[in-house]
């Protein structure tokens, strides 16, 4: 990884804010993208945009081809069977809206149990109340441990005969807690349940292979991973999406109109009304490429560095809560709060120096509720981040506490 190189190709980076170096530390709300996906985006856009699925002519066809192509790269990607099972969406939420409202409300019955954590972004939560509001069933929580991990013995604890779907993140955007998703996957499929995962902050950062997890639903968004925004990726086993009925209606995904009904067309685009988002997948794909240039792994290991390297300096400075695992077992993400700060004013001080980062409930307040904090503030480092850029972190940190107090 060499980080001088990767910056060269992020023109924001090189952007002043306030008079001052651009230091991004909010990729966990969203990341930035390379020239390489500004350019695929330009080029569809100067070049070739049209309409997909529908004309025979050379630019239609272009832009078709380009479209789909784009899903063969997500397929490969996270590692899944076939390309039926990559639906285009709108991002993570909009995906975990489809299975909830589709899925759910196909197997989930009166007295049913849906079963999630504290620690979902509001997102993965929402949908599965409305669910069991509309089904009369019931969400359960495992419970987490003190240092917002949560254990397979838990997990267990909470399954039973009436357990219908496991929903789930994979990556905390709070904590940064990994979950342990095969295990949770093989625990849920033992009560013949399903397992639906969250999976927008671990995708952009590790690698993931939805076979090997053996997951039943894993969404996740297109600008958390150096892509465009509005686009995002629902992959649901072909078996389950066949048999679910899509929750839009209207141009692409019919097979034929009568006048008084309608027949659909095969996965995926059954669930793709209207026209897609076509530049944004071309942007999608080149995001991939970018990806796999650099390597999950590599690009893992980068992001452990850094927040090792954060971590152990924040520890240092009094009056700092640190939420959330220990260093060795986070993703490259810190929510904090610093005592007699809030973390509005700190999230603006340290704007007046340059330095972006997260302030407020991170749209997960009943996890700001376990954490027993208003609101939280966050740093979240991505491939682009550097040493230097967290020491001046850690400076404006300081100056912020000082003045405060
Ligand atoms: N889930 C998690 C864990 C997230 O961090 C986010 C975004 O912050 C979402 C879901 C929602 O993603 P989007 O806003 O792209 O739909």
């Amino acid at each position: 990884m060499d980080v001088n190189k990767i910056r060269q190709d992020f023109p924001i980076l090189a952007e002043q804010v306030n008079g001052k170096d651009l230091i991004y530390l909010d990729t966990s709300a969203t990341s930035q993208s390379p020239r390489q996906v500004i350019d695929a985006m330009n080029d569809y856009y100067e070049t070739y945009n049209s309409n997909v699925h529908r004309g025979v002519h050379t630019l239609g066809t272009k832009a078709t081809d380009a479209y789909e192509k784009a899903r063969m790269k997500v397929r490969s990607f996270i590692n899944a069977l076939r390309f039926e099972e990559i639906i285009y969406t709108r991002g993570t939420t909009a995906a975990i809206n489809l299975v909830a409202r589709s899925f759910g409300d196909m197997v989930v019955e009166d007295g049913d149990e849906i079963v999630v954590t504290e620690m979902e972004h509001h997102a993965n939560i929402v949908p599965w109340q409305q669910l069991a509001k509309r089904k009369n069933a019931k969400l359960v929580f495992i419970p987490m441990e003190e240092d917002g991990t949560i254990t397979l013995d838990s997990v267990k604890s909470v399954m039973s005969d009436k357990t219908k779907i496991v929903a789930i993140t994979h990556v905390s955007n709070v904590l940064g807690t990994i979950n342990d998703i095969k295990e949770i996957a093989k625990i849920t499929h033992e009560h013949g349940a399903y397992i639906a995962v969250d999976g927008a902050q671990a995708v952009p950062h590790m690698a993931v292979d939805v076979q090997d997890l053996d997951v039943d639903f894993y969404s996740f968004s297109g600008h958390k991973m150096l892509g465009p925004t509005g686009i995002g990726i629902l992959y649901g086993k072909a078996d389950l999406l066949d048999k679910m009925e899509p929750i839009e209606y209207g141009g692409d995904m019919i097979d034929y109109v009568y006048k008084t009904d309608a027949t659909w067309t095969d996965l995926p685009v059954k669930f793709e009304a209207g026209t897609p988002m076509i530049a944004e997948a071309v942007g999608l794909h080149a995001a991939i490429d970018y990806l796999e240039e650099l390597g999950l792994d590599n690009i893992h290991d980068y992001e452990q560095t850094l927040v090792g390297y954060a971590y152990d300096k924040m520890s240092e400075i009094e009056g700092i809560e640190i939420y959330g695992p220990d260093k060795d077992n986070r993703a490259g993400l810190i929510t904090f709060n610093l005592t007699g700060v809030h973390p509005h004013d700190l999230a603006t001080a340290l704007d007046s120096e340059g330095i972006a980062v997260r302030a407020g409930h991170h749209c997960a307040q009943p996890l700001m509720k376990w954490c027993n904090a208003h609101s939280t503030a966050r740093a979240s480092f991505y491939l682009y981040n550097t040493k230097e850029e967290i020491d001046q972190f850690i400076e404006s940190l300081e100056k912020t506490k000082e003045f405060f107090s």
